[in-house]
C-alpha cells in the first residue's frame, strides 16, 4: 500500500524528540509536503511550526495564522496557504509513504511491526 497517505498517527514521536524536535510542549506533529517540488516538512501544529530539514531539527519556521505560509527551501517559491494537514488535508499537500521512504523524512514514522 505505498501509494496511500502517511497518517499522522505513524509519526514516532520519541524519535523526533531524540532528535531534539521539542518546541514549546504539548507537540502535535504531521506531515505535508511543497506542492511545487514535493520537498516534505514536519509540522508541529500546536505551535504552527515548520521543521525545515530532517537531519537538523533546529531549523523551523515559525507559520502563525492568518498568513501561513513560507518559502520552500528546495524550489525557493513559496508554499500556499492552504489545508496541509488534519482530516481536511487537500491531496496535493499529503504524503504517501512511498514518497517519505525516498526523503530523508524516512526516520519520522515507527518502524512498520
Ligand atoms: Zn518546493
Amino acid at each position: 500500500m505505498s501509494d496511500e497517505f502517511v497518517p499522522e498517527a505513524a509519526i514516532d514521536y520519541d524519535e523526533v524528540f531524540r532528535r531534539g524536535g521539542q518546541n514549546w510542549g504539548d507537540e502535535d506533529f504531521d506531515l505535508f509536503r511543497c506542492p511545487n517540488c514535493g520537498h516534505i516538512y514536519l509540522l508541529e501544529y500546536e505551535v504552527d511550526t515548520v521543521y525545515l530539514d530532517a537531519d537538523d531539527l533546529t531549523k523551523r519556521a515559525a507559520v502563525f495564522l492568518p498568513q501561513r505560509s513560507f518559502c520552500c527551501v528546495t524550489c525557493a517559491q513559496q508554499v500556499p496557504e492552504g489545508a496541509w494537514c488534519g482530516p481536511r488535508a487537500e491531496r496535493r499537500f499529503r504524503v504517501t509513504w512511498a514518497e517519505l521512504k525516498a526523503s530523508r523524512w524516512a526516520w519520522v514514522v515507527k518502524p512498520a511491526k
